[in-house]
């Protein structure tokens, strides 16, 4: 369905969604034209909310309680379209309305500062005060995996700044955006502050951010996509939030038990497919085969298939292609040397964990984002040859470190360029409440909800003249 203009409608074409396990339709969604895009980012930007905090805040926690409420129909829903297995969909849904609450909140502490100006010699004593305004019309667009958070993490910090949204959700994951935007009209939203366009990516994709409406971009998705955006936009705000190829650090004083049990988790939750999961292992010689073991260990306990079954940990990955493209990035790393210590071949769109030792450091496995249930180990022989393979990387996002050692846990969050280090867990880390975002080609900008209504606000000054 789209919504333009605060109207809910449908087009005659529309897109099948596809449950990726089983190749079922489990909905369809719309396929908006250029021209209808083109309204529908007109019609938003025509909208100006004057809501107040306090009514932001009170439509942001009674559409958290409506989702905690229908949990099991958004887990339903997120199974059946992205193939997220059950207890991961759920925590994706808890993660959802945990966000919604703490936006809530920040909606009720957007300030800014007063700024005494007569520090030249030059000035009389006056005042300068900032305040944070809507940045205005913010364009969201968003990725396959978490369909649900992922909108979240946008739409929930742009409703708090005040702004109007549009959005244009994964083609592959467009029925739980909707069934999320629904509730926040159902808890009082004004429908014409959001939008939401669906169709090809191309045209739809190209027409929102081209579109001279749009006041901020706000991009989760590929790095190719990512970059290609940041081409055809014109002058706007952006943040993008792109791929990583996440290492974990395991250095030869760690703890190996609580490393290789949360090397597992980064690597394999959600298939593989999180940009913040862990993609590559740095592990010290002296412990890596001890490490290589625990690792295989955790790996041989998880039950993998039907993303619906309640016993299942993981699901499947998004299409057949994904799963095959993992699966031959695999061949050729073990062709070049790597050893496969874990894993069978895929099944559909059904891939089980994959553990590799002894992986080269050029392979594409680990050079590139593999958005995929595998755990490379690339031995390293100390801290500096971690933080030297680490920083080689195109990309930055997140990168954790176990050590035992407070001077090479120092030295690691100081010399690593990543947007986070994450001391003694993984590169997964995630809180609502600090700044999530990368650097190089990882991404630009800041999300986290107090960090994303600081992107989604501008700053106006205002000065008193004594
Ligand atoms: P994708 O880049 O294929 O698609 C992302 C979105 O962009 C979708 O809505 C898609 O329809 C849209 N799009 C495609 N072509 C477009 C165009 N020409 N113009 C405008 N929009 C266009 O990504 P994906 O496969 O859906 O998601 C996986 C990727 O997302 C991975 O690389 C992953 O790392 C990344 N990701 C990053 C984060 C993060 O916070 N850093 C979080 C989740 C996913």
């Amino acid at each position: 369905m789209l919504l333009i203009d605060g109207e809910w409608s449908e087009t005659e074409s529309k897109i099948a969604v596809r449950n990726p396990f089983d190749n079922e339709i489990v909905g369809y969604a719309s396929t908006a034209t250029r021209a209808q895009t083109l309204a529908a980012a007109e019609h938003a930007k025509a909208y100006t909310s004057n809501l107040t905090a306090h009514e932001r805040h009170e439509i942001l926690r009674g559409t958290a309680a409506q989702i905690e409420r229908d949990e099991q129909e958004f887990v339903d829903q997120i199974v059946a379209e992205c193939g997220a297995c059950v207890a991961e969909a759920r925590k994706e849904v808890r993660r959802a309305v945990t966000l919604l609450r703490v936006c809530a909140e920040e909606a009720t502490r957007i300030c800014g500062e007063a700024i005494p100006t007569d520090g030249t010699s030059d000035r009389r004593r006056n005042l300068a005060v900032t305040v944070r305004e809507p940045i205005g019309l913010v364009c969201a667009i968003t990725p396959f995996n978490r369909p649900l958070n992922q909108v979240v993490v946008k739409l929930a910090p742009a409703i708090a700044a005040n702004n109007s949204v549009i959005l244009k959700p994964s083609e592959k994951t467009p029925l739980t955006a909707v069934k999320f935007v629904k509730c926040l009209l159902d808890n009082g939203l004004p429908p014409r502050m959001v939008s939401v366009v669906t169709g090809d990516p191309h045209e739809v994709g190209e027409a929102l951010v081209t579109s001279p409406h749009v006041d901020m971009i706000t991009f989760t998705g590929s790095r190719a996509v990512g970059e290609r955006i940041a081409k055809s936009a014109g002058m706007v705000r952006m943040t993008f939030e792109l791929g990583d190829s996440g290492a974990l650090i395991v250095l030869d004083d760690a703890d190996l038990e609580t490393a290789a049990k949360v090397a597992a988790q980064g690597a394999f939750a959600t298939a593989g497919q999180s940009c913040r999961g862990v993609k590559r292992i740095l592990v010290q010689e002296g412990v890596a085969d001890h490490f290589a073991a625990l690792l295989v260990d955790h790996a041989g306990k998880l039950r993998f298939g039907d993303p619906r079954s309640p016993l299942n940990d993981i699901g499947c990955l998004i299409d057949e292609a994904a799963a095959r493209t993992v699966a031959e990035r695999v061949g050729e790393s073990v062709a070049a040397g790597a050893k496969l210590l874990h894993g069978l071949p895929p099944q559909g769109a059904v891939l089980g964990p994959q553990v590799l030792d002894f992986v080269p450091r050029e392979s594409t496995l680990v050079r590139e984002e593999t958005f995929g249930p595998c755990a490379p180990i690339v031995r390293v022989e100390d801290l500096d040859d971690a933080i030297e393979y680490v920083n080689s990387s195109d990309y930055g996002l997140q990168t954790g470190i176990f050590t035992a050692g407070v001077h090479r846990a120092f030295r690691a969050a100081r010399e690593i360029r990543a947007g986070a280090v994450v001391i003694n867990d993984g590169p997964q880390f995630e809180s609502p409440f600090i700044p999530f975002g990368g650097v190089k080609r990882s991404g630009v900008g800041r999300e986290g909800a107090r960090f994303a209504i600081e992107e989604m606000t501008t700053i106006k000054t205002i000065v008193f003249q004594e």
